[in-house]
Order: structure tokens, then C-alpha cells, then sequence
């Protein structure tokens, strides 16, 4: 196994820039996750610096996930194992057939992927790390899209950083909003907010894909894992704030006006941002605001990453 120099820091420290004012004089700010320098960033590199530490201290010899062949996860998952030496096996539902940039980059990161119908997920997983086992290899498993504690962990770490920011710039963010979807990004940030006894934000997750209900209890039991037991002394509903209202019908899926407002981020601030998680969020959270008259804030956007899904938009794929 090799050691990746840029996964053994302690953080990712991306920069935050400043953006135009709205009409109702809110200050938007942008916090480029984007720009992680590996692998065209996002919140997934940033997860995998956690995994990664992982592996290494288990000395796994082979890496397996489970996602589509078209998701940032695994893109950032075969790239981290080319660069370790070692494997990387990808369990992927059969069901999920869009062919895409990433899809391009895991094939030319040389990563086995292995499909199965979506039902059969768990079965085939178990087998496979079973058989690898029995070949005397050492598997490491991350779940799809890198959730699980270390994954919580990375955003933990995000949140300190934004708050180092605020105290260098000796400004204060009253909204955090950022795009969800499996729900560990939020959970971090919420935990990174709970630990420091911060009381002055609102941390908005805008659903990509998952029903509120259903999201915010995957995002509740990630909290609670992270806690543990100060998840009971500290946690109250209201910190969680996740709204499936700007999800378009569901996940890939978006319209017109979340063309036109990456198109108009692009032209004015040179910032990519994709339709199915980052452009999607961003036209939720300007529709959030205009919603519940939202004025005079200062309001930070994790750009959390996607940029080759930018290009599938493009091209038109
Ligand atoms: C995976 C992903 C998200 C969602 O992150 P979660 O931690 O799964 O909620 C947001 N933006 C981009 C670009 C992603 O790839």
C-alpha cells in the first residue's frame, strides 16, 4: 500500500469567497468544496481523507463500495485506490444504466465493477467480502456515498473550519445551506454545531432526492451514532432543518430555472455547479429565502462538488 501525502493532513481548509449581495441585502458566501485538490473535489474527497486513515491502520489490501458507476462516491473511491496500489471493487445496481463522465473515469481508474439487481445489494456484498476473505485478503468496506461515522467526521472537520473563518474575518454566518443526500454532510455539520455549543446558525439541507420524513430520520440516526451518548443531552429536532420542497420530483431530475441559475454562476463567478446536487440546492436555497423572507444575513453555501456531472450537463448527456 502506498501513503496519498495530500490524505494524511488534517483538513481539507477550502476557501470561502464572497459573493453579491441579494435584494433584500443578504450577503451570500461560497465555501469552494469543489476545489479539493484531488480528483475534481466534493464533499466525497473529503470523506475519503477519513476512510482513508482507516485503511491504512487496518493495512486493508483491497477497497470495496457499493454505488452507481455514474456517482462521485465511487469516481473518488477508484482513484484513492489506484493511488494506494491497492484494488477497488464496486458492487453497482443494475438497475442504474446512465453512462456518464464519472462512469468513463471509474473504467479508466481500472476499478472491478459488479453489478446486481438492487435487491440483491446486501447478499452480494456479504459473498463478495466473504470471498476475499477466504482468498486470505483484507477488505475495507465503505458504504455508498461514504456514509458512516468517518464520513460524519469529515464535515465535523468542515464545520471547524468555517468557524475559523468567522473568527479570522470576524464574521458571522446566521445560515449554512448545502445540498443533501444521503444526509451524511448534514449530520456533520449538525454534530460540528452541537459540539461547539454554537447557537447562531441554521444549517439547511436541501433534499436532492429523499422524502423529509424519510431523510431526516437517516440524518438523525447518523447524528446519534456520532454522538452517542451526548446525542440524548444535546440534540434537539430544531437543529435539523431538511426540506424535500426543492427536489424536483426526485433524484437527476431538475427544470428550467435550475438551468438558468447555473448558467448565470458560471458567466458571473466562473463557479460550475451541477443539476443534480449543487445546482439543485442552490436555486432551493434562493427559493428558501425568498419563501420565508429571509433578510439581512449573512448565508454561506458549501459548494460540495460534482464538477464532472457539470460537464455531463454540457454535453448534454
Ligand atoms: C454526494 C453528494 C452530495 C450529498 O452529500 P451527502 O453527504 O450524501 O448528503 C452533495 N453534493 C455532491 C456533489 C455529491 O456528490
Amino acid at each position: 500500500m502506498k501513503r496519498i501525502e495530500l490524505f494524511e493532513n488534517e483538513s481539507a481548509n477550502t476557501p470561502i469567497v464572497s459573493m453579491a449581495n441579494d435584494i433584500h441585502n443578504n450577503h451570500y458566501y461560497m465555501k469552494r468544496d469543489d476545489l479539493i485538490p484531488f480528483s475534481f473535489g466534493g464533499n466525497k474527497v473529503r470523506k475519503a481523507f477519513e476512510y482513508y486513515k482507516d485503511i491504512v491502520n487496518e493495512n486493508a489490501d483491497v477497497i470495496m463500495t457499493y454505488g452507481s458507476s455514474s456517482s462521485n462516491h465511487c469516481r473518488i473511491i477508484a482513484n484513492m485506490a489506484v493511488a494506494m496500489e491497492i484494488p477497488c471493487h464496486i458492487i453497482s445496481p443494475i438497475e442504474n444504466k446512465k453512462e456518464s463522465y464519472n462512469t468513463d473515469l471509474i473504467t479508466k481508474l481500472k476499478a472491478d465493477i459488479e453489478t446486481c439487481p438492487v435487491d440483491k445489494v446486501s447478499q452480494t456484498i456479504m459473498q463478495r467480502k466473504n470471498s476475499f476473505l477466504e482468498q486470505g485478503k483484507r477488505p475495507y468496506f465503505i458504504y455508498g456515498g461514504g456514509h458512516g461515522n468517518p464520513g460524519t467526521e469529515a464535515y465535523v472537520k468542515a464545520y471547524h473550519e468555517i468557524q475559523e473563518y468567522e473568527r479570522i474575518t470576524n464574521t458571522k454566518f446566521d445560515y449554512i445551506f448545502h445540498a443533501s443526500g444521503t444526509g451524511t454532510t448534514q449530520a456533520g455539520l449538525v454534530c460540528g454545531k452541537i459540539l461547539s455549543g454554537d447557537n447562531r446558525k441554521s444549517i439547511v439541507g436541501i433534499s436532492i432526492a429523499r422524502e423529509e420524513k424519510y431523510g431526516r430520520e437517516i440524518i438523525k440516526d447518523s447524528i446519534r451514532e456520532y454522538l452517542k451518548e451526548l446525542f440524548y443531552e444535546k440534540y434537539q429536532e430544531e437543529e435539523l432543518i431538511f426540506t424535500d420542497e426543492y427536489r424536483c420530483g426526485g433524484y437527476g431530475l431538475y427544470n428550467e430555472h435550475i438551468e438558468r441559475i447555473i448558467e448565470e454562476v458560471m458567466l458571473q463567478y466562473g463557479i460550475p455547479m451541477d443539476t443534480t446536487y449543487v445546482g439543485k440546492a442552490y436555486y432551493g436555497m434562493k427559493c428558501y429565502i425568498e419563501k420565508n423572507h429571509i433578510k439581512n444575513k449573512n448565508i454561506l453555501f458549501i459548494h460540495t462538488g460534482g464538477t464532472p456531472l457539470f460537464f455531463d450537463w454540457l454535453a448534454g448527456k
